[in-house]
């Protein structure tokens, strides 16, 4: 079998996924149609092969896409797209995160932002496309304490009316600005009414003190933690507490290399993690805007570290014990991934093991 047809059709969990950045050419086409007043190009919105920004450039973009994602009826179609391009991608679960917005010209509240998600979701449910997705409601740091507090507030609103597809929190926005330590009281509260918290941690140096803080309440799975280990200026007490708590790291490749935090894909720290045993799910970040897809990013760590194909099979059927949704969807995971199985990995599993 063909490298790009195993990775595509290797089943896959996707559980680091920021709703607007994931947006594909073809939806963003569609969003400059809608609004030629905007005068945006296509070429603001991604980040191509071989290109790289700043981290700063790359929050510049997310800024281009808002302008263009601005009403409940973009947020129901983009979101309607990304569930399908995941699930053309053979992503069987996906978790998807976005900020609440609220836009005075169109009308938009934080309200009706979670329920376009919510609604884009059920949709695709009742067509039978074939991706269970869950939702985290995301706090952008750079907004403090009070919108935090709204934003865990409206979060246990709709992990109680949504049927189970609100699951959990995300903390992210540009990492330089704000301080996590005014978003403590929303994080805890969110912990205590049973939202799962996935942080951005250590995604640039000298967060040393803010992940300390992040880690006692502590996370259920981190995005990135780049900068946690030793090796990249982190520390041991760091590592010892990420693998004493068994935490999940969610490894976005193609993000760090291009947004430059990383300065290649073979000094990744998905290896550091990976070759301790420690979970670490492979995920896409921003599809969209780094013009990336899943398996693609199983391709890259595959090519980069080594893998086998029995490896990239454990990497991807790992990935589904970091899931937020509840044990009885686990196991209807793992059952698929049983299923699929033997017709993607045609040697006995001690012998693919050892390409
Ligand atoms: P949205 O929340 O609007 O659906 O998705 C875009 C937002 O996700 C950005 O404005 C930013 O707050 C967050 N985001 C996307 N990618 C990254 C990343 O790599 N690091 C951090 N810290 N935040 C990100």
């Amino acid at each position: 079998m063909e490298d790009d047809v195993f990775y595509k059709e290797l089943p896959k969990v996707e559980l680091h996924a920021h709703l607007n950045g994931s947006v594909s050419v073809q939806s963003i086409e569609k969003l400059i149609q809608r609004k030629p007043e905007l005068n945006i190009q296509q070429s603001m919105t991604a980040i191509g092969k071989g290109q790289r920004r700043t981290l700063d450039e790359c929050f510049e973009v997310f800024k281009v896409i808002h302008k263009l994602v601005d009403s409940q009826e973009d947020i129901l179609m983009v979101a309607t797209d990304v569930i399908n391009e995941f699930a053309a991608d053979n992503v069987k679960y996906l978790e998807l995160r976005s900020t609440p917005r609220a836009e005075k010209d169109t009308g938009l509240t934080k309200k009706n932002y979670v329920e376009a998600v919510i609604k884009a979701i059920q949709q695709c449910k009742e067509e039978g496309v074939d991706i269970d997705v869950r939702f985290l409601v995301a706090i952008d740091r750079r907004n403090g304490t009070e919108v935090a507090m709204e934003t865990v507030k409206l979060a246990e609103e709709f992990m109680l009316s949504s049927g189970g597809l609100v699951v959990g929190i995300d903390l992210s926005g540009d990492p330089t600005v704000g301080r996590g330590r005014d978003l403590l009281p929303a994080l805890e509260k969110a912990r205590n009414s049973g939202l799962k918290l996935s942080l951005h941690m250590s995604e640039v140096p000298s967060q040393r003190e803010e992940s300390e803080l992040l880690l006692n309440l502590p996370p259920d799975r981190i995005g990135h933690g780049t900068f946690l280990h030793p090796e990249m200026g982190g520390s041991q007490s760091l590592v010892d507490r990420v693998v004493d708590r068994n935490i999940p790291l969610e490894i976005c490749l193609t993000s760090n290399v291009k947004g430059q935090t990383v300065s290649s894909y073979s000094q990744h720290h998905f290896k550091y993690w990976y070759q301790l045993g420690h979970p670490c799910a492979v995920c896409t970040d921003d599809k969209g805007v780094f013009c990336t897809e899943l398996s693609q990013e199983y391709q890259l760590a595959a090519s980069t570290f080594g893998l086998s194909r029995g490896a990239v099979w454990t990497l991807s059927e790992r990935a589904v014990d970091c899931i937020f949704a509840g044990e009885d969807v686990k196991q209807q995971l793992k059952q698929k991934w049983t299923e699929i199985r033997p017709g993607l990995l045609k040697l006995p599993e001690s012998k693919e093991n050892l390409l």
